[in-house]
Parts: C-alpha cells; structure tokens; sequence
C-alpha cells in the first residue's frame, strides 16, 4: 500500500480540518473538558447532541463521504472517507448519530438492495433522520447465528414475522432495522441456506422493544419481539433465502474500520496524562519502568491495529470486500481496548472503585463507565472465540472446529 496522500487527497484532508477548526469551537465545554461532567453517553441529552452534530456533518457532505452521488452521497473515494474517520478521530470529534445506518446498513443496501431500496432509504441515512438498529441475534443464536429460529412465512404481497431478537442495540431509537429471518424451514437444508434478509420497520403494529440494563447501568440494549408483523416483499434485500450471505457483507463491514486504532492511540494518551497525575510513594506513576513498558507495548499494538486496517482499506480500494482478515484487526481492537481499560483501573489504585457521583472519583467515574461497557467489545461483532476460529478456517486454512 502507498501511504503517501495524493495532492487531491491532502486537499480533502485540509478541508476536514478546517471545517473541524471551525465547528469544534462550538462544542459545549463538557464535550471539550472532556473530564467526565457531561451528560451520561447513553442519555436522551447525549443522544440530541450527537444528532445535532450528526446534521452539521450531513449539511457539509462529510455523512456518506464514499457513498453514490445519485443516493445523496459525496461520491468521493473510500480513501477519503478513510481520510475523514481518521482526521475525525484524531481530533477526538463527536461521532454523530448516524452509526449503524451509515457504517453498516447502508453499505449492505448499496451492495445488494434494489433501486426503490436505495432511493426510499439512502437519503434518510445520510441525513439521519431515519435511525437504524440491527435484530439478528437471537437467545439460541448468537454466536451460531445460522441457528436463528424467527420466521417469516409468505401470505400474498408480504411476509409475516414471528420471533425474538435479542441485544438490539439503539432498538428503542430506532425507526428501522436490518433483520435476518428464516423463509425455508425444510429440516434437511444446511440451516444457513433457509434465512432471508429484510428491512424492517421499527414503528410497525407487532414490534415490541424492551430494554436490558447492563452493567454500566445503562439501557443501550433491547429485547425485540416481533409478534405477526408484517413486511412487504419489496423489503427484502436480495434473493429469498440467500440472505446468510448478505449478512456476511454486512459483517465485514462491521468488524473493518481503520480509525478504531486512531481511537486506541487517542486512549493510550489519556492514560498517559492519568499515569503523570496519579502517585505512588510521592512519584508519579510515569516513572514506573512497568507502567512506562505497557505503555510502550500499548502504543505498538495500536499501531499493528492501525496497519492492519489500512491492509483491509486496500483490499476495499481493489474493489474487494474487507475480507475474513478484518477479523484479525477486529479482535486485536477489541482486546486492546479491553487491556486499555483495565490498565486505567490498575493506574488509579484504590481509587478506581469510586464511580460517577462519587466524590474523588477520577475524572468523575467516566473511567470506571468506559471499563464496565468494554466487556462488551469482545462480545459485540462475534466473540474473540469466534474471530480466531474465522482467522483460523478462512484465513489459515485449518480444518473447521464442528
Ligand atoms: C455491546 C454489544 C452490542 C451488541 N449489539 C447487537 C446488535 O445491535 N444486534 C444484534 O443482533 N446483536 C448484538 N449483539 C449480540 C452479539 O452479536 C452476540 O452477543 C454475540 O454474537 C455472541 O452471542 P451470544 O451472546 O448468544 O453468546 P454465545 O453464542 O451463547 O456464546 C457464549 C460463549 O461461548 C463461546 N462460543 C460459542 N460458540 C463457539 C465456538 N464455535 N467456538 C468457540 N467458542 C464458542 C463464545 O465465544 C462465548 O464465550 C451485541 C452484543 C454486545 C455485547
């Protein structure tokens, strides 16, 4: 891969950062501070700022950067949406509300939808008025997720939905999902060649959300029930039955994104500053020759992460989906992100019992927040299991586990 930025690509560049100059200026000085005393990530106060953000991204084209003109998009290249995520990160902006709609169902509509498919939705992505949620999981099928059991069953123009979804994240805010169910039930079929692909309607009579509080306290989650729900067939992405394989795209996108270590590196140097503030025998942690090593190491594999996304991004830039190595990136992220976080709990000593509210907690708990939700990240996107088994058959070649 060439590293090197081409003229137009450097333009792009200064572009993004002159619009962040200009518009970070008006961040609210919790977000600036950055020292815990804002509003909870996951409250309702939160998420309207994400979204009024999200529509100053939109009204300056910087929402769908590598996306179709024709679909509202900005039509520039994937390096420069690259170029975009990582200026982004670099400068610690918010990230806008557009999540799982713009990096996830978006792509998968583009790849596979059909014109009314990418006309009716598209445009609402990008402007983030129309909010989106993936219900693929289910009790019995998550890490197994061919094992799905919700099912949709033709009755004349369209299919009707029976089952149970489970960690649905953002399926309260959301007004659609991306929603895998089962359209062929013949027993003797290998169980992934029975599942379908659909665009569900959040709002839709028969859908009912409810909240899981996790650990954090936080309810990100939902259970979804989809009781006789009705979905008409021009919702279905792709061929009837052949949506496994459409999922799969989808979850490449997922697990490839090269500015997730430009996130790790912004971390690594918080918990620089939290290793020059906090003490130990009258000396500041910094000077510890084992804290100074795990930071050291810390810092090198952020930047193996780093690597390995821009070896995903070429592999995009030929035309070629991430491939089963954005597990490789994926799985190194997501513990790295674990191990950043449990090295801020080891940092603070017994300090880092204190949590929010608390009245000597470190920068207001927010540690304590970011420690407790990165349990999930080697949930969410398949497990850290299931990530080495992905690189073990596809990318080693070895022979499958079951
Ligand atoms: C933060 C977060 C957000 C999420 N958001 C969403 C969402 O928006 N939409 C959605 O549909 N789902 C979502 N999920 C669900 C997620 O995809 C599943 O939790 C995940 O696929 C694991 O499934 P499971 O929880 O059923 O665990 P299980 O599949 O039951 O696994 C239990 C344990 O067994 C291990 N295991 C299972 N099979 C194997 C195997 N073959 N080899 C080795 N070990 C194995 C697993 O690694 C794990 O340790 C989210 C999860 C988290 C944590």
């Amino acid at each position: 891969m060439d590293f090197s930025l081409t003229p137009e690509e450097e333009a792009f560049k200064k572009e993004v950062n002159d619009w962040l100059d200009e518009n970070m200026k008006y961040l609210p000085d919790w977000y600036v501070r950055n020292d815990g005393s804002g509003p909870e990530p996951e409250s309702d106060e939160y998420n309207q700022f994400n979204q009024e953000w999200h529509k100053k991204l939109y009204k300056a084209g910087f929402v769908g950067i590598a996306w179709p003109k024709e679909y509202g998009g900005r039509g520039a290249t994937l390096m420069e949406q690259v170029i975009f995520n990582e200026e982004m990160a670099k400068r610690r902006a918010p990230s806008g509300a557009g999540g799982l709609g713009v990096g996830w169902a978006g792509p998968t509509i583009i790849a596979a939808g059909t014109e009314w498919q990418k006309k009716r939705f598209l445009p609402k992505i990008l402007s983030g008025e129309e909010i989106w949620c993936q219900a693929f999981s289910e009790p019995e099928a998550g890490s197994d997720l061919k094992n799905l059991q919700t099912k949709a069953v033709e009755d004349g123009d369209d299919y009707i939905i029976n089952g149970q979804k489970v960690w649905t994240t953002q399926g309260a805010r959301a007004d659609w999902a991306i929603l895998l169910a089962r359209t062929d039930f013949n027993p003797d079929i290998p169980k992934h060649r029975g599942i379908s692909y659909f665009l569900l309607d959040m709002h839709a009579p028969g859908v009912t959300i409810r909240p899981l509080r996790e650990m954090t306290g936080e309810a990100l989650f939902g259970e979804t029930f989809l009781d006789d729900v009705r979905i008409n067939k021009r919702l279905m992405v792709g061929e009837k039955n052949r949506g496994w394989y459409i999922s799969m795209g989808t979850l490449e996108f997922e697990r490839s994104n090269s500015s997730s270590a430009i996130g790790q590196l912004s971390t690594i140097t918080e918990l620089i500053k939290l290793a020059q503030e906090m003490k130990r025998n009258g000396e500041p942690l910094s000077r510890d020759p084992i804290v100074r090593q795990k930071l050291a190491q810390f810092y090198i594999a952020a930047n193996v992460c780093k690597y390995i996304g821009l070896r995903a991004l070429t592999r995009q830039l030929r035309g070629l989906t991430p491939g089963p190595e954005s597990s490789v990136g994926s799985l190194l992220s997501m513990e790295l992100g674990q191990w950043l976080q449990d090295f801020a709990m080891y940092l603070q000593g017994p300090y880092n019992q204190l949590m929010r509210g608390s009245k000597n907690a470190v920068k207001n708990g927010s540690w304590q927040r970011s420690f407790l939700s990165s349990r999930g990240n080697t949930i969410m996107t398949g497990t850290s299991e299931i990530k080495r088994n992905i690189i073990a058959e596809r990318t080693l070649g070895l022979p499958r586990w079951v």
